[in-house]
């Protein structure tokens, strides 16, 4: 095994002082022959990088950019499209009793 240093990764989510160490894989690249390199720890077994706990995102946005997951893109795009649907309906319609309706589902 090659000598421990300090994982870079886990340092960067917040937990430094993670040794880790290279040993060489069974698993060969599939286009070069060369074999992979596992992490481990100093204790042989496979490392798992650390991640931030639940209160704390394991992203944070660099250099402006916004990092947002694909659930709250899919919720983001429902209400938008839920608000402008009410909007148009809200526009267009004619009757009090259509008006009453559309304030009811933009307040939903
Ligand atoms: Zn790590």
């Amino acid at each position: 095994m090659s000598k421990q240093e300090e994982c870079r990764t886990c340092k960067d989510t917040g937990h430094p002082n993670q040794l880790i160490g290279f040993k060489k894989s069974t698993r060969v690249h599939s286009v070069t022959g060369r074999p992979y390199w596992d992490l481990v720890n100093q204790d042989g077994t496979d490392h798992i990088h650390k991640e931030n706990g639940p209160d704390t995102p394991t992203k944070t946005p660099q250099n402006g950019q916004l990092l947002i997951d694909g659930t709250s893109v899919v919720k983001a795009i429902e209400i938008l499209t839920n608000s402008v649907n009410a909007l148009v309906f809200a526009i267009c319609s004619e009757t009090e009793l259509q008006r009453v309706q559309a304030r009811a589902m933009i307040s939903k």
